[in-house]
């Protein structure tokens, strides 16, 4: 916990987990400013413990600061806190492949004042905990619904700070699209309502196959959606693998177009909490497309591989990714 006030980050102190004590005036409490991260630590096959690029969570962090008008934190703090963190005891990082300590940091405006204002005081918190495997019955395609009714991020808006408001905004269509019978959302573009921009809590990805050629598209970054870390070092990934990349935009038509055609082969989620989940049936009011008869395919499982072999220490850092905690 490192407190924020009089303009300056005060010293922070290691703490046994329990509640926080916070002024019913907190302004994050009744407007919203809060904001967090989410990376994880993984142990590796020599018994040390790496995060994987930890230094992109603090600067993506401080954007989302501020957009919502609050202090950033030095990158060296941010990533000292979360090793100082793991560091109490290296054995609750699991050592199972597809398992790590999931570290969770946030902060919050602390001011008691009840005019809508930036606060001038914060806490910086970050806490962890041991997650499991995501899939663990092994890797299964998802079902996603695409959300016609509600928009997650309207340009100017806060789409691209992970700030808690956007995941507050999200909850009903995810409550909808479980109705559904769906696992998870997909969003669509505030204005045209017709273009895809990402999943909750998950960037997408489009594989398309023409030949011997494979292209991974994923949505471009338009200001509205979460730029993910793993989006990121996909993008670099499929590169190494031989793959063509691009970023643009793709609509839904398009979207069910290529998959009439079959020019498109897989589609895929990302994220740190999924790694990569594989797509495998897509609905909306009056329509369902299923997607690689709804199996894991070979260009998501080969990334995936690749993702999780890096994060685990079995195939080799060659982009310098990973961090040494200890
Ligand atoms: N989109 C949203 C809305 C998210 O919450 C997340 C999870 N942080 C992602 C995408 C994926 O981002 P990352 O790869 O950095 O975890």
């Amino acid at each position: 916990v490192i407190p924020y006030r009089d303009g300056q980050w005060q010293q922070g102190e290691l703490k046994a987990y329990g509640p926080l004590m916070l002024d019913p005036s907190a302004s994050s409490l009744h407007y919203g400013q809060a904001i967090f991260e989410g990376y994880k630590a993984f142990a590796q096959p020599d018994g040390s413990i790496k995060t994987f690029r930890p230094e992109q969570n603090a600067e993506r962090f401080n954007r989302s600061a501020a957009r919502l008008a609050m202090p950033a934190i030095p990158v060296e703090l941010f990533l000292e806190a979360g090793d100082a963190l793991i560091s109490i005891d290296r054995n609750w990082v699991p050592t199972k492949t597809g398992e790590s300590l999931y570290m969770r940091p946030l902060m919050i405006a602390t001011d008691p004042y009840l005019g809508v204002r930036p606060s001038e005081e914060y806490l910086f918190v970050l806490f962890a905990s041991p997650a499991g495997a995501y899939f663990p019955q092994g890797v299964k395609p998802v079902t996603v619904w695409i959300s016609e009714d509600f928009v997650r991020a309207a340009p100017g808006g806060t789409g691209e700070a992970k700030c808690a408001g956007n995941y507050a905004a999200s909850l009903m269509a995810q409550s909808q699209a479980q109705e559904k019978g769906c696992d998870q959302v997909v969003w669509l573009d505030a204005v045209h309502r017709e273009f895809i921009e990402e999943m909750g809590g998950m960037n997408l990805f489009f594989v398309y196959k023409d030949g011997e050629k494979i292209t991974v598209v994923t949505p471009e970054l338009t200001g509205t959606l979460l730029p993910g870390i793993t989006r990121r070092s996909l993008l670099e990934m499929a590169k190494d693998l031989g793959y063509a990349t691009e970023e643009r935009k793709l609509s839904v038509q398009q979207w069910r177009d290529d998959i009439a055609s079959g020019r498109m082969t897989e589609v895929f989620a990302c994220g740190t909490a999924a790694v990569i989940t594989p797509v495998g049936v897509a609905k909306a009011n009056g329509f369902e497309m299923t997607i690689n008869n709804n199996e894991n395919g070979a260009v998501t499982l080969a990334l995936r591989e690749a993702l999780l072999g890096l994060q685990h220490g079995t195939k080799a850092d060659t982009h310098g990714w990973m961090h040494t905690v200890c």
